[in-house]
């Protein structure tokens, strides 16, 4: 049986729980330990996946092709395991299965409630987790005190009393304020918190503040007395300038050990593999500066793992990787002068395309390195149709459904599905890559695979006009049919992939695009 952390939230939402978590996770398996790690969502989406990114940030895309919340991409790269659909709950989950059940009469009679037959699904669904694992840490969405937390909270204390408390640990997440015209931290914010959630029935063992600095001694103290807990498990989280600093800042005030030493297990005094991340990330001078050029860039979290990719793939060239976050809809072209390369993401809508085929025009006529992640990559198909083929009124039959000229489109099989769900290529997918070109140089691989989150497809009619003109087809699904990579002949670095190389990239394991494209950008300096 595995021994559980619940990590809970108070105060505020935003506050990085999830790379806390994440992190406390990465000190645990440092010390040999197997982890899982969860995340209940509170929300009635069953899954995030048909939320705008403006509303939760990115989508981020699991092996098994779950549409999951983008903490899931910080357990992924914070700890060496795979997270699945199974690692992302939602109150929409529960309640359907819940009602699903209802409706199929496997409640006998019953009438069905909140408690238990919600908290017991919800139980199921954590214990679903501990399979060969020694550590499962449980991230509670949501602030306590919210509404619809609450059947999750009271799952979790109801699993602290079966498990026996000598197997749990509840870490409660706090926000610190720093009031300036005072001059002073404020403890009364986590002390209300931890109040409420006392109410609840769940006593934390450690907290951990938040904070835009260090919290000195003395407020640990009046922390620890008003919340019962012991100042040595009052945990300061100040700012960070990278998230991969926070294990380290953590294992500093000894978290690693005080969990161990709650569960009875040994503590081994290692160093972290994160002081080489760090350092590399503090010591380099040398900076890349890329553009990013997307519709939702004013919620940077859109593009969460995106901008972790690019900053691990500084991290394989020794730079620093600063990003320009541009916006699809209104820019200058100068911008795009002073960068040293562009990078298009995923995206869905029309909303911004004519800006992103502006920049993908900028990019190939200037021989910028240019990297074109799934609609990015639909869009070289489009501009490159556009531009070089001459067919001006070429477009993807998302944006035009009666364009004379479909580069993109839906694949015969595909049309007429009317659930949109339904027709996602959806989670990790094969992909051949044609040796000798740059791609396959640069995988070094022939047979990959990489995850997928889209509807639309490269239109094989064109291919051979496409290839006449420069365009190489350098990787494509097993049986031929899909094109999955493109890039340019006669170009330093111009390539476009339909999937998302972000999702597997870790700041251990830079992607290898990722690092090709910021070792092509610094060439270009
Ligand atoms: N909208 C495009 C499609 O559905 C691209 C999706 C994406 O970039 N994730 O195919």
């Amino acid at each position: 049986m595995a021994y559980y952390i619940f990590v809970t939230g108070g105060v505020l939402s935003s506050l990085g729980k999830g790379v806390a978590s994440a992190s406390i996770a990465s000190l645990l398996e440092e010390q040999g330990l197997k982890v899982n790690i969860q995340k209940l969502d509170p929300y009635l989406n069953v899954d995030p996946g048909t939320m705008s990114p403006y509303q939760h940030g990115e989508v981020y895309v699991t092996e098994d092709g779950a549409e999951t919340d983008l903490d899931l991409g910080h357990y992924e790269r914070f700890i060496d395991r795979n997270m699945s659909r199974r690692n992302n709950v939602t109150a929409g989950m529960v309640y359907y299965n819940v009602i699903k059940r209802e409706r199929e009469g496997g409640y006998l009679g019953a009438t069905v409630q909140v408690i238990p037959h919600i908290t017991d699904e919800i139980k199921r669904l954590i214990r679903e987790m501990e399979d060969g694992c020694d550590v499962v840490i449980v991230e509670v969405g949501g602030t306590v005190g919210d509404i619809e937390g609450l059947p999750f909270l009271e799952a979790v204390r109801q699993l602290s009393m079966e498990l026996g408390r000598n197997r749990v640990l509840f870490i409660h997440t706090t926000y610190v304020p720093f009031v300036k015209t005072a001059g002073e931290l404020k403890t009364k914010p986590t002390q209300h918190s931890v109040k409420e959630l006392r109410a609840i029935g769940i006593q934390p063992d450690i907290i951990l503040c938040r904070s835009e600095v260090e919290i000195p001694e003395g407020i640990k103290e009046k922390i620890a007395l008003f919340t019962n807990v012991k100042k040595s498990a009052v945990i300061s989280a100040p700012d960070v300038e990278f998230i991969y600093e926070v294990p380290l800042k953590l294992k500093k005030q000894g978290i690693d050990r005080l969990i161990a030493q709650n569960f009875g297990i040994e503590y081994k005094d290692v160093r972290s593999k994160w002081e080489d991340i760090v350092h590399v990330l503090r010591s380099t001078e040398r900076e890349v500066r890329i553009a990013l050029v997307g519709k939702y860039v004013s919620l940077k979290d859109s593009y969460k793992s995106v901008a972790e990719a690019l900053i691990h793939g500084g991290i394989a060239n020794e730079v620093r990787v600063r990003i320009e976050w541009v916006s699809s809809e209104s820019y200058e072209d100068n911008t795009l002068e002073s960068v040293d390369g562009i990078l298009v993401p995923g995206g869905f809508g029309e909303r911004g395309i004519e800006g992103k085929l502006r920049a993908l025009t900028y990019g190939r006529e200037n021989r910028k390195p240019t990297f074109g992640i799934c609609l990015g990559m639909q869009l070289m198909c489009v501009e490159f149709a556009r531009n070089v083929l001459e067919l001006k009124k070429a477009n993807s039959t998302e944006f035009d459904p009666n364009t004379p000229h479909p580069v993109i489109d839906i694949m015969e099989e595909q049309k007429g599905i009317k659930e949109l769900g339904g027709t996602m290529r959806l989670g990790s997918y094969p992909c051949r890559l044609v040796g000798g070109t740059k791609v396959g140089d640069i995988y070094r691989q022939e047979l990959i695979h990489e995850r997928h989150r889209h509807r639309y497809e490269f239109n094989n009619v064109y291919r051979d006009s496409f290839e006449k003109a420069g365009v190489v087809f350098s990787g494509l699904s097993p049986d031929g049919k899909l094109v999955e990579v493109i890039e340019l002949k006669d170009h330093p670095w111009y390539i476009g992939c339909q999937f998302h190389p972000e999702f597997k990239s870790k700041p251990f394991r830079p992607h290898p695009l990722f690092k090709s494209f910021i070792s092509a950008c610094l060439q270009g300096q």
